[in-house]
Formats: structure tokens, sequence, C-alpha cells
């Protein structure tokens, strides 16, 4: 019997990274097969960069998860919203399709997380799914990461002036200054995740983030914003020629209390 020809499969996720890593390896691996986890809630600038990564490198991507996205998973979780406890929307929304996107073929799956990056993942623990991490195996850091995108002409997502991750608009792991901008910047957007909240119906208050609803956290906007910008302010001090995503980025990362899961963030 014929060996099994074994599968290569990269997420993106519509952030920098995986962005990068398909940058990296799309003319050394051109049977590379990519796709996107769309749970249908991602902000516009990553289906437009989607778009971009397209076009610029010439492949083809696979939206899992076309008919089904989060309204649907959450009526089947009896209007249940996730949260960092029960993390279902990664699990429905991201891995799942992923593992049906395989079946049981061999598959090497690649992951961008970073040389100077110092986490592992929430990702498929299937035997026939291997993961490889190349940027790691090739010492390759932030600032590599940032020319690749750079040279190809992708550059970063629209989104990096104002938060650091791809994901659902509402996604739970989002920072108080995101919540903030999100507003700000859609506005439509932020309303429906009010809406999501208020409507939450299992007996007991939900707020997507820590202690407060989204209302009483924009009550506070000018407060968030002061200490961010303070913050911003210092880390340019301590680093005058970080670029300001950067900056971003490394302010971000440091209000985190639990790691998110690599298949939406990467
Ligand atoms: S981005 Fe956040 S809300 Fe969306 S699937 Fe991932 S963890 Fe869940």
């Amino acid at each position: 019997m014929a060996k099994q020809k074994v599968r290569h499969i990269l997420g993106l996720s519509g952030g920098k990274d995986s962005t990068a890593l398909a940058v990296l390896l799309h003319q050394e691996i051109p049977e590379m097969e990519y796709f996107f986890c769309d749970t249908h809630k991602e902000l516009p600038e990553t289906y437009e960069y989607l778009d971009r990564i397209k076009a610029r490198l010439g492949i083809k991507i696979h939206y899992l998860s076309e008919n089904r996205g989060f309204d649907h998973w959450l009526a089947i979780h009896d209007g249940l919203l996730p949260s960092p406890q029960m993390r279902w929307c990664t699990v429905k929304m991201k891995i799942k399709p992923l593992e049906d996107f395989v079946g049981d073929d061999e598959a090497i799956s690649y992951i961008g997380i970073r040389a100077d990056e110092n986490r592992d993942g929430y990702i498929s623990t299937k035997p026939n799914i291997k993961p490889v991490f190349p940027f790691k195996e090739k010492g390759l850091v932030r600032a590599d990461i940032i020319r690749l995108l750079e040279e190809s002409g992708i550059g970063l997502p629209d989104y990096y002036r104002w938060r650091s991750r791809s994901g659902c608009f509402f996604c739970f792991f989002q920072r108080k200054y995101e919540w903030v901008m999100l507003a700000q910047e859609h506005p439509d957007l932020f309303q429906k995740a009010v809406e999501y909240e208020t409507n939450h119906k299992d007996g007991r208050t939900y707020t997507w983030t820590d202690g407060e609803t989204l209302l009483e956290l924009l009550k506070r906007k000018d407060e968030i914003i002061a200490q961010h910008e303070k913050l911003m302010a210092q880390e340019k001090k301590a680093a005058p020629k970080r670029p300001l995503f950067e900056s971003l980025e490394i302010i971000l990362d440091q209000q985190d209390d639990e790691l998110p899961c690599l298949s939406c963030h990467l």
C-alpha cells in the first residue's frame, strides 16, 4: 500500500506571528495548506489583513467554520458565555475545526511561537498532528518577524495601533485599555459585546472583563487611558528607539493574568 502523504498545515490567526511564518515558509513548502478558524466575530481589520496576506503571497486560505460561528455555539451552550475558566470557544471554534480539517491524516502543524517567547500552547493533542516551531528552531525573535512582514509588503494588521492580538472582538483575554479602544474604534462592536454581557442568562452576573461590566468600565475610560499613557511614557523613556506598537505590546503583555490560547492569538 502506498505510504500516506504527510500534510503540511499552517493556521493563520490574523495576527503578526502566524503571518510572518507564512511569509517565511510559503516558498519553502509550496504544498502548505493555510487555514483560518473563523469565529464570525473577528475584527474587520482581521478579515482585511487576511485578504492582504492572500494577495501578497498568492496563497489560498481555507476558512474553517464557515457555517457555524460563535452564535451557533453559544446557543448549543445554552447561552453560557465563555470565560478563561470555561474556554469552550477555543475548543469548538479553533481546535475542533482544525482537527476536522486534518481528519486522520498525518500532518505537520507549523506554529509561530517566537524564540523570544516563553509559552507553549493550547493546541491539538491528536497524535497524527505534529506541532513544529520554526521560529524557535531558527532563533527568530520579534525584530525578525517585523522585518519579514515589512519586506513582504504585508506589514502589521491595522488594529496594532490599539490592540496587540487577533481574536474575537469580545475576547475575554482583552485588557481594559483594549476594551476602551474597541469602544472608540468600533462602537457598534462594543455595543454588541455589551448586549452579550447583558443578555447572559445562567442566573449569575457575567462580565467579560474582571470585576466590572463593560458599561462600568467605559465610565472609567479617562482613568484607563491616562494610566496607559503613563506606562507608555515610562516605556518610551526606558527604550526611546522602540517602535510604538512594540511598546504597546510589551505594556499590554505585562497586564496578562493568564496566557490566552495560541490558536486565537498568534
Ligand atoms: S479569541 Fe478569545 S473569545 Fe475568541 S475563541 Fe479565542 S479565546 Fe475565545
